[in-house]
């Protein structure tokens, strides 16, 4: 069954300008036609949904998700140490409210226990509703780092690989590397790197001899140039990353995936966290506030990723856009630039035949008010209706 979805804009994701009055049309999950105008030639029995004066965007992608996670259940060591089946019910949450905001890929950041390829396979199935799932496991830290017991532990050289080689055997689509302390746990230092630049130049190896691109929990320090050296794919967070430290993932084509959204949402009171961990927070919200602005003049390659918040993309772009950076290329950094990262340009990110057809429809013009983003009115994803 064939499916065309009218609308007075099209924002395509590839960059070129609104496509107006367009037809799209949808068959086998994938987009078979973009037409302009009355539409002639498209067939006669194809369902229509008609958004009238909504603008269509390719469906949103969370580059950086933490599906088991959830801010306002507080501390998150402890959510990690919660057993699987708590955590269980709250992935499901996290899926269901991704998908009813648009976001039709998530890039998994570390997930516990490969819980996320779990989860993968019943949104797969249709047993619950979600987006697509791009996996990594539980992602990989050293016995001392940040991160809990939700992490697989790889220590020295040989740790790593062995680890790496296990969450690819367990389903992992890419790899995620804690590389120095956090801001959302106690304990760890983000400008320390806790694994040695041989552990790190490892990892990234042994994960790239296998096609796995690798995402990395750095927020600044020597930890950075070791991952950006070695040809880390991404570096997660960053909020103490120097100019010269940016500068040089430019040269090597590193991405980063800030996650503003962790900074700067408006915490639920009471905030449970522990005092050293709402110090942390303050401190790198206060950098990032700083350190946006230059960075997104860098020209720096940014995709958009929200963390522990869930179906939040919309404020992630709206932070970009307020740090200095135009509506289109917001746009991008949560379509077009966040399939680049994830390796799947050639199957989603943009609205182009031959895609996977994710689909959204929002009230206004995002390019005017990127705000538009968060009224979501229509969701498709591989062409099946969701909103
Ligand atoms: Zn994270």
């Amino acid at each position: 069954m064939a499916t065309i979805v009218k609308a007075a804009a099209l924002i395509d994701g590839t960059g070129r300008e609104t496509v107006r009055d367009v037809s799209v049309l949808i068959a086998d999950g994938r987009f078979q036609r973009i037409v302009t105008g009355a539409g002639s030639g498209l067939p006669s029995d194809a369902e229509v949904i008609d958004v009238g004066a909504n603008t269509l965007l390719p469906g949103l992608i969370d580059a950086h998700e933490h599906l088991g996670l959830r801010h306002e259940r507080g501390y998150e060591r402890g959510q990690m140490l919660d057993p699987e089946h708590e955590i269980a019910f709250r992935m499901a949450k996290s899926a269901r409210e991704n998908i009813e905001a648009g976001i039709t890929s998530v890039r998994i950041a570390g997930d516990k226990n490969h819980m996320d390829v779990v989860c993968k396979k019943y949104i797969d199935e249709g047993y619950i509703p979600g987006p697509r799932v791009y996996t990594a496991g539980a992602g990989i830290r050293p016995s001392h780092g940040h991160g809990a017991t939700a992490t697989t532990i790889g220590d020295g050289v040989d740790g790593v690989r062995r680890a790496i080689r296990e969450s690819v055997a367990k389903g992992s689509h890419h790899i995620k590397l804690f590389v120095t302390g956090g801001t959302g746990t106690i304990g760890t230092d983000p400008l320390i790197s806790y694994f040695t630049r041989e552990e790190i130049a490892a990892g990234i190896e042994e994960a790239h001899n296998v096609g796995r691109r690798t995402m990395a929990h750095i927020h600044g320090g020597p930890g950075a140039d070791y991952a950006i050296e070695a040809g880390l794919d991404s570096v997660e967070h960053g909020a103490y990353l120097t100019e010269a430290q940016v500068e040089k993932m430019i040269k090597h084509g590193t991405w980063l995936v800030p996650t503003l959204t962790v900074s700067f949402h408006e915490r639920p009171q009471p905030d449970h966290r522990p005092p050293e961990v709402i110090e942390k927070g303050r401190l790198a919200r206060a950098a990032r506030a700083e350190q946006m602005p230059w960075v997104i003049r860098s020209g720096l390659k940014i995709a958009a990723g929200c963390d522990s918040w869930h179906g939040e993309v919309a404020m992630e772009m709206e932070l970009f856009c307020e740090f200095g950076m135009t509506p289109m290329r917001a746009i991008q950094s949560a379509t077009r630039d966040a399939a680049d990262l994830l390796g799947e340009l050639h199957d989603i990110g943009t609205v182009e035949v031959g895609k996977r057809a994710d689909l959204i429809a929002v009230e206004g013009d995002p390019l005017a008010d990127i705000s538009a983003a968060r009224n979501v009115r229509l969701v498709l994803r591989d062409g099946i209706r969701f909103v």
